[in-house]
C-alpha cells in the first residue's frame, strides 16, 4: 500500500487503472507505457425490494383480507413491549393516508369529510359528515352507519359518542362514521324520504333510478364499498322498541364470525329484505349487521350504553382497540323469532317488559276494548325472549305486537347452517323491525 500511496500523486493521470490494477492483483504495469483500458462491467447493484404494500387499509378488495386476518388475530399489543433503545425495536408501522370522498386523512388523525347526498328542493348540495377516525396502525375498516331512516336516532348518539371515544394514536385501523345518512328525512323527522320510498330498500341503488336509488348508489359507491365491515344502527319502527341486538345472515361464516365480536349482545338470525344496506354489504363481501336499539323518536341514553359496550366489544374483537371490555355474560343467539298480533282492536297493556324471559302460553299482554269494556289476552306461542315490542297504544287487529327470539347456541346455529335449516325468514309480510311491508317501499322502477 505504501507504493500506491507514493505513485497515485505522481501518476494522477493512471490513478483510476492503477487501482484497478491493485485490487486485482495484476502484474504492475511499466511506467510509461500507455495505460491498458479496461472496461469494468458495472458490478451488479440488487434491485431494491419493493416496499411492503400497505394497501391493506385502503383498498376494497384488500380491507376484506384485512378483516378476515383481523377477525383471526388477537387484540393488538399496541404499547411496544421492546425497547426503543434495543435491536429488536422496529418502530411503529408506517400507515399510509386513508382516501375517502377525493380526501387524504393521514394516519393518526381525525376528519369530518363532506359526502354529497344530491341536491335538495332548492338545488345546491345537500352534504352530510362522514367522520374518518384513521388509526396510527394498520388494522380493518369498520363503517358505522345510522339514521338510514331519519327518525331513529339512539344509533346517531351512538355513532357520535363512538367517534368522540376514539382515538386515532391507539386505534389500529380506520373507523369511517356517518351519523346520519338519511339528512332529507331526519331534518323532517321522519323514517322516509320525501317522496315516501324508504331508503333501506334500495341498496346497493342506482344512478338512474327514484330519488332513492340514486342516494342508495351514491353512499354505496362512495363509502360502502370502502368498508371492511359495517355496522347499521336501527331501531324499532312505529312505536316498537327494541332490545339492543344484532341482526345478521347467519348463514353466512364470515358473517356469524363477525356478529360473534360484539360482546354479551343478542344476535338474531335474519336474512334480511332485498335492498337493505346490510344485505348488499354482505352481497359485495363485507360482513354486515344491523344493531337494532330502542325506539324511534326518542335517545334512550340506556340502550346507547349498551350498544357503546358492545361496539368497545367489537372493536377489541377486530383487534382495532386494546382495551378488553369487562362483560363476561355469554351471548344469546336467536336463530328463530317471531312476531306475536294483536288479534283484536284496541289498546295494549303489556305484562311483560323488554328482554323479559318468557314460557310458552304465558300472557304477554292484554288488548283492552274500551268500548265494551273487554279484555283479550295475547299469549306467548312459544318459549324465549321478548326481544321488541310494541309501546303500549291503540292498535288494529294484526299489528306486530311482541317480538319472541327463540335462543339457540352457537353450536346449533352453525350446524343448523351447514345444514341448510337456517332458511330465509318466515313472515314475508312482516320487516325485521316490525313494520308491515308497503308496495311504495319496493323499487317502483322500470
Ligand atoms: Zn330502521
Amino acid at each position: 500500500m505504501r507504493r500506491v500511496e507514493l505513485i497515485v500523486p505522481l501518476l494522477f493521470l493512471f490513478a483510476v487503472p492503477l487501482k484497478a490494477q491493485e485490487e486485482s492483483d495484476a502484474p504492475t504495469r511499466p511506467l510509461g507505457s500507455p495505460p491498458e483500458v479496461r472496461v469494468e462491467p458495472l458490478p451488479e447493484v440488487p434491485a431494491p425490494a419493493a416496499p411492503p404494500s400497505l394497501e391493506a387499509t385502503s383498498t376494497p378488495p384488500t380491507d376484506a383480507q384485512a378483516m378476515a386476518r383481523a377477525l383471526e388475530a388477537g387484540p393488538p399489543a399496541l404499547l411496544p413491549e421492546a425497547n426503543p433503545a434495543s435491536a429488536a425495536f422496529i418502530g411503529p408501522p408506517l400507515v399510509p393516508p386513508f382516501e375517502l370522498l377525493g380526501q387524504k386523512v393521514a394516519a393518526g388523525e381525525h376528519r369530518v369529510l363532506e359526502w354529497k347526498a344530491g341536491q335538495g328542493f332548492a338545488g345546491g348540495d345537500t352534504l352530510v359528515p362522514v367522520h374518518v377516525v384513521h388509526g396510527s396502525r394498520p388494522g380493518p375498516v369498520l363503517c358505522l352507519t345510522a339514521a338510514i331512516h331519519g327518525d331513529e336516532i339512539n344509533g346517531v348518539e351512538i355513532v357520535r359518542r363512538t367517534v368522540n371515544r376514539l382515538d386515532a394514536d391507539r386505534l389500529s385501523g380506520t373507523v369511517i362514521a356517518v351519523p346520519i345518512v338519511n339528512l332529507f328525512g331526519f331534518t323532517r323527522g321522519s323514517r322516509y324520504l320525501p317522496d315516501r320510498r324508504d331508503l333501506n330498500r334500495y341498496f346497493p341503488g342506482s344512478p338512474q333510478g327514484s330519488v332513492a336509488a340514486r342516494l342508495a348508489y351514491g353512499f354505496f359507491q362512495a363509502i360502502v364499498l370502502r368498508c371492511g365491515a359495517l355496522v347499521d344502527f336501527h331501531t324499532g319502527s312505529f312505536d316498537r322498541d327494541n332490545l339492543p341486538q344484532v341482526r345478521a345472515d347467519l348463514r353466512l361464516p364470515e358473517v356469524l364470525r363477525f356478529v360473534r365480536g360484539f360482546g354479551s349482545l343478542p344476535v338474531l338470525h335474519s336474512a334480511g329484505a332485498r335492498g337493505m344496506l346490510r344485505v348488499a354489504a354482505t352481497q359485495a363481501g363485507i360482513p354486515a349487521a344491523t344493531f337494532e336499539v330502542g325506539a324511534p323518536g326518542v335517545i334512550q341514553i340506556d340502550q346507547v350504553e349498551v350498544a357503546l359496550a358492545a361496539i368497545d366489544a367489537l372493536m377489541h374483537h377486530l383487534a382495532m382497540i386494546p382495551d378488553r371490555p369487562l362483560d363476561d355474560e355469554p351471548q344469546a343467539i336467536f336463530y328463530e323469532s317471531r312476531w306475536v298480533r294483536a288479534h283484536a282492536g284496541g289498546v295494549l297493556v303489556a305484562d311483560v317488559s323488554l328482554g323479559q324471559r318468557v314460557e310458552a302460553g304465558q300472557r304477554l299482554g292484554l288488548i283492552v276494548d274500551p268500548l265494551r269494556n273487554r279484555e283479550q289476552p295475547i299469549l306467548a306461542p312459544v318459549a324465549g325472549r321478548v326481544i321488541g315490542m310494541a309501546r303500549n297504544q291503540v292498535m288494529l287487529p294484526g299489528f306486530a305486537a311482541f317480538h319472541i327470539g327463540e335462543a339457540s347456541s352457537a353450536e346449533e346455529v352453525s350446524s343448523a347452517a351447514a345444514s341448510g335449516r337456517l332458511e330465509e325468514d318466515g313472515e314475508e309480510e312482516t320487516e325485521e323491525d316490525g313494520s308491515e311491508r308497503r308496495d311504495e317501499d319496493f323499487d317502483l322502477d322500470p
